[in-house]
C-alpha cells in the first residue's frame, strides 16, 4: 500500500539488475550445461553450474543465486525434490526456479508451477527463448525486491516517526495508526483500527471532519487539502491531549484520508506558564497590575450591563520606607509577601481579585458589591493584617506592620471611567494617612453622568 502511494517520492532502490545478475545452471548433462553457460555468460550474468540436485542446494545456499535454471530429470535427487528443498529453506525460498525439462505434459507444468516454478520450459531448448525468459524472471525479481524494500523503508519511517499517522477511510473508520499514535493516545497496537475518528474528536470538530470526508469522497477532483488545525483529542484515558492535526486526501482505490498528528501540548503548556507568568507579580505570587487592569475592565463592562456596583479598595503598606531602613531590604520583601496573602485570603469569589499595584501598594475588586459592604471587607483586611503582628519597632503608628486603606464604590455608567474609581479610591487612601493611618476610609467617586447632566442644567 505505502509502496504505491508515492513511489516517486522516494529515490529508487539498487537491486540485482544493477550488477551482474547471478545465475545457478543446474543439468546432469555436461554438455547441456555448457551451451547454458555459454549463453549466460554472453547476456552478462555471473554463473554457477551443477550437476546434481544435492551439489545445486549446497551452492544455492551459499550463493543465493538471482535465479536457477532447474533440469528436471536428474540421477539421484531430481528437479523437483530439488525444488521442494530449495523452497523449503527460509535462505532459499525466495529464489525463482525455472524448469528445464523434455517431459513437457500437462500434469508435469503443473506439477511444477505446484512445486513452486516461476516458469516451466520445455526441451529441446531453444536459447533466445530462455535467454527472454530468463530475462523477464529476472525484470520481475528485480521489480519484487524493489517495492519490498520501498515497503520496508516506508514502514520503517512510519513505525520510528515521531508524528502520530492513521489513515482514515471516507466514513471515518480509521483504518492504521502508527506506533507514535498509538502511544500519544494511549492505545494498545491496532486497537484504534476499525473505530472511528468521531470517537476521539468533539462532536461538532468530529461532524466537520466528517463533512470533509463526505465531500471528498463524492468529488475528490474539486477537493482540496484540508491543512493543519489545532485539535483536543480524547486520550485512552479520558484526558485531553492537544494536538496539531494535518490532513491529507489520498485516492487510492477508494479514497483515504492520511492524518498526522503533532502533540503540541507542551507547547500549550509552556504557553500557558508564559501567560500565568505575565500576570503573576514573581515576589508574592499574586496577580500583578497589568492582569487586576484588564480584570478591572472586563468587570466594568459586566456592571455596565447589569447595573451592579463595583468596589475598589486600595491599599498601602504604613511607613515602609522606615521599615526597609530598620530590618533591610530582604526583610520587606518578606514582609510584602506576608501582607499580600493576607489580603488576598479575602478575596474569596471568582468575581473578586486582589493584586499587587506597585511596591507597597495593593488593591482589590469586589464585583456586586455595594459601598457598605467593600467598607467592612477592608476594615477586615485592616484587621487582618494587623493581627499578622509583623513587627515594625520604629513606626510611629503601631508595632506592628499596618496599612491604611482607601474604598470607592461605583454604579458604571456609559460616561464613567474606571480612572474616576482609581481617583476616588486614592483620595480616600490619603485620608486615611492624614488621619493617622491603620485605618479605611471611602468615598463616591464623581458621577460622570450625573455631571453632565448638571452641566446641561446650569446653561
Ligand atoms: P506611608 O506610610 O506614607 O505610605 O510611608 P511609606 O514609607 O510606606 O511610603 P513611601 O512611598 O515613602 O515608601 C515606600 C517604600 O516601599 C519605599 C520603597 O523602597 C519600598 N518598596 C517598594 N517596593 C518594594 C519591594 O519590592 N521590596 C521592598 N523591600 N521594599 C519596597
Ligand atoms: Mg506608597
Ligand atoms: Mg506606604
Amino acid at each position: 500500500m505505502y509502496a504505491s502511494a508515492h513511489p516517486s517520492a522516494l529515490p529508487p532502490v539498487a537491486t540485482a539488475s544493477r550488477r551482474d545478475a547471478a545465475i545457478l545452471i543446474v543439468d546432469d548433462a555436461p554438455d547441456n550445461l555448457g551451451t547454458l553457460r555459454k549463453m549466460m555468460v554472453q547476456q552478462g550474468y555471473q554463473t554457477f553450474v551443477a550437476t546434481s540436485g544435492e551439489r545445486a542446494l549446497q551452492i544455492a545456499r551459499r550463493v543465493h543465486p538471482d535465479l536457477i535454471l532447474l533440469d528436471v530429470v536428474m540421477p539421484g535427487m531430481d528437479g523437483f525434490e530439488t525444488c521442494r528443498q530449495l523452497k523449503s529453506h527460509a535462505a532459499t525460498q525466495r529464489i525463482p526456479v525455472i524448469f528445464m525439462s523434455a517431459r513437457t505434459e500437462t500434469e508435469d507444468v503443473v506439477a511444477g508451477f505446484d512445486i513452486g516454478a516461476v516458469d516451466y520450459i520445455g526441451k529441446p531448448l531453444r536459447m533466445a527463448e530462455v535467454c527472454a525468459r530468463v530475462r523477464t524472471q529476472l525484470q520481475i525479481r528485480s521489480n519484487n525486491e524493489n517495492q519490498e524494500e520501498q515497503a520496508e523503508r516506508l514502514r520503517t519511517i512510519v513505525n520510528n516517526m515521531a508524528e502520530g499517522l492513521l489513515i482514515i477511510e471516507a466514513d471515518g473508520r480509521i483504518q492504521f495508526t502508527n506506533p507514535a499514535c498509538d502511544k500519544y493516545l494511549g492505545y494498545q497496537e491496532n486497537e484504534l483500527a476499525g473505530r472511528s475518528i468521531a470517537e476521539l474528536l468533539n462532536p461538532m470538530v468530529a461532524q466537520e471532519y466528517l463533512d470533509y470526508f463526505e465531500r471528498y469522497a463524492a468529488a475528490p477532483q474539486t477537493a482540496h487539502n484540508h491543512g493543519t488545525r489545532e485539535v483536543i483529542i480524547r486520550h485512552r484515558n479520558g484526558s485531553s491531549v492537544c494536538m496539531d492535526l494535518t490532513l491529507t486526501p489520498m485516492y487510492l482505490r477508494q479514497p483515504l484520508f492520511i492524518g498526522l498528528l503533532h502533540d503540541i501540548t507542551h507547547h500549550k503548556q509552556s504557553e500557558d506558564a508564559l501567560q500565568r507568568a505575565a500576570m503573576v507579580d514573581p515576589l508574592t505570587m499574586i496577580a500583578n497590575r497589568r492582569h487586576f487592569d484588564a480584570f478591572l475592565e472586563k468587570e466594568w463592562q459586566r456592571a455596565l450591563r447589569s447595573g451592579l456596583p463595583l468596589s475598589l479598595v486600595v491599599l498601602d503598606v504604613d511607613h515602609f520606607k522606615l521599615y526597609n531602613d530598620t530590618l533591610g531590604h530582604p526583610a520587606g520583601d518578606a514582609c510584602l509577601q506576608q501582607v499580600a496573602q493576607a489580603i488576598a485570603s479575602h478575596a474569596l469569589r471568582p468575581t473578586d481579585l486582589a493584586a499587587r499595584y506597585g511596591g507597597e501598594e495593593f488593591v482589590l475588586l469586589f464585583a456586586e458589591t455595594d459601598a457598605d459592604s467593600a467598607y467592612l471587607l477592608a476594615e477586615s483586611i485592616r484587621a487582618h493584617v494587623e493581627a499578622l503582628q509583623l513587627p515594625h519597632p520604629r513606626s510611629p503608628t503601631s508595632p506592628w506592620i499596618t496599612v491604611s486603606i482607601g474604598v470607592s464604590t461605583i454604579l458604571p455608567q456609559q460616561l464613567d471611567s474606571t480612572e474616576s474609581l482609581f481617583v476616588a479610591a486614592d483620595r480616600a487612601m490619603y485620608v486615611a494617612k492624614e488621619s493617622g493611618r491603620n485605618q479605611v476610609q471611602a468615598t463616591l467617586p464623581g458621577n460622570a453622568a450625573m455631571d453632565a447632566i448638571k452641566a446641561l442644567a446650569s446653561r
